[in-house]
């Protein structure tokens, strides 16, 4: 009997597109002898659509539109509040009644990436890929993150954090503290996002103001950082319990940082893997990658991101990503195949460590 994957996509984020995009690459590339696919959409409004096509999602912006009786079935919109059952929401059409036996979370960012899906799925006791609620969550807070980082030891750069509210209240004091325990140039990001969506670079006062004005409009929290003149690596985590690395790739980016245009628009950030640096950084890298694992608490795969400081020639932890871009050429996959893991099979021990971890806490 074949597997039944549920495979979430789309979702309330600023990560949207980068989702559907990642969605119809598993959708393609599962192995369909194996497994059985069900789409579940999730509109930019937060509404369920099951059957959707990816495609038509991105293009019908929302509510979404869908062609009636397509081979998907027909779209159903399941609004959460209207519907007593979780499990409902996944359930399948009524003339197939078999349940789905796991779901992939294809979505990343707010909602989909953070905890909040994981804990719809925890309490619908349904398989699904990927870190549970606590690690998806820390991995999703640029400072919560960090502190765990130091407390066990892992390098991170400067840093500052404010609300909105400290903010609108004291701006001056913000600018202050920033210039004074971090000068120019400065990193702001919402303290809860990805795809750089809301982050931005300051050289200067002026360029601070305008950067914490657009991080304060995606996130309550804000997360100030000391600029490092640094070269960009990665690494890919897979596992539970014991869980294995990646080789290290680079991340050379085509604008000034790896923003959102460098990521997913201009299409000449280059990626070379394995990294040209010394074995022994590339150790260095994938150790600290596997210790960030384990002290977020994380399961199923993470991406880890690092900053090699070109002055000092220290390595910084940055950032984990629990659900990273998954599409073939993104940088997950594309270190898995590089050290033997094809996507294909990426994708089955995905939902094999799903499967295991859920049987691991019945
Ligand atoms: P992702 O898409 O990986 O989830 P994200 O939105 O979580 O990204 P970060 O990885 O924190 O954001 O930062 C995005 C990019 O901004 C980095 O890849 C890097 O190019 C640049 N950057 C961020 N922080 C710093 C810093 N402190 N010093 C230098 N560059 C930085
Ligand atoms: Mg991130
Ligand atoms: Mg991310
Ligand atoms: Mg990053």
């Amino acid at each position: 009997k074949k597997i039944r994957v549920g495979v979430v996509f789309g979702g309330r984020s600023g990560e949207h597109e980068v989702s559907l995009a990642s969605a119809q690459s598993v959708m393609r590339q599962i192995n369909p002898e194996k497994y059985d696919i069900v789409p579940i959409g999730i509109t930019k409004e937060g509404a369920w659509v099951r059957g959707a096509d990816p495609t038509k999602l991105l293009e019908a912006g929302t509510p979404v539109a869908l062609p009636e009786g397509t081979a998907e079935g027909t779209a159903h919109v399941v609004a959460l509040s209207g519907d007593p059952t979780l499990q409902s929401l996944i359930a399948t059409e009524e003339e197939d009644q078999s349940a789905i036996d796991v779901i992939f979370p294809v979505t990343h960012g707010t909602f989909g990436e953070d905890g909040a899906l994981q804990g719809l799925l925890e309490m619908a006791n349904v398989a699904y890929v990927g870190c549970g609620v606590l690690g998806s969550a820390l991995g999703m807070d640029k400072e919560k993150m960090k502190l765990i980082f130091q407390q066990v030891g892992l390098p991170v750069g400067p840093f500052t954090v404010f609300r909105r509210n400290e903010w609108e209240r004291a701006p001056e004091t913000i600018l202050d503290k920033i210039e004074q325990e971090l000068g120019y140039p400065t990193f702001v990001k919402p303290a809860n996002l990805g795809s750089s969506v809301g982050i931005n670079k300051a050289h200067n006062r002026e360029e601070l103001i305008h950067a914490i004005k657009v991080a304060a409009e995606y996130d309550r929290k804000i997360v100030v950082e000391k600029g490092i003149n640094c070269r960009e690596f990665e690494c890919a985590v897979l596992g539970n319990d014991e869980p294995i690395v990646s080789v290290v790739g680079e991340v050379i980016p085509s604008n000034e940082f790896y923003d959102y245009r460098a990521k997913y628009i201009d299409n000449k950030s280059q990626i070379v893997i394995p990294a040209d640096i010394p074995q022994e950084t590339a150790e260095q890298i994938r150790k600290m990658a596997i210790q960030a694992f384990i002290a977020l608490d994380l399961s199923g795969l993470s991406r880890i991101d690092f900053f090699l400081n070109k002055d000092t020639g220290e390595v910084l932890i940055n950032e984990v990503n629990t659900l990273p871009g998954f599409t073939q050429v993104s940088m997950y996959a594309m270190l898995w195949e590089a050290s033997g893991i094809p996507y294909p099979e990426l994708i089955d021990r995905l939902i094999e460590l799903a499967l295991e971890r859920h049987e691991d806490r019945q």
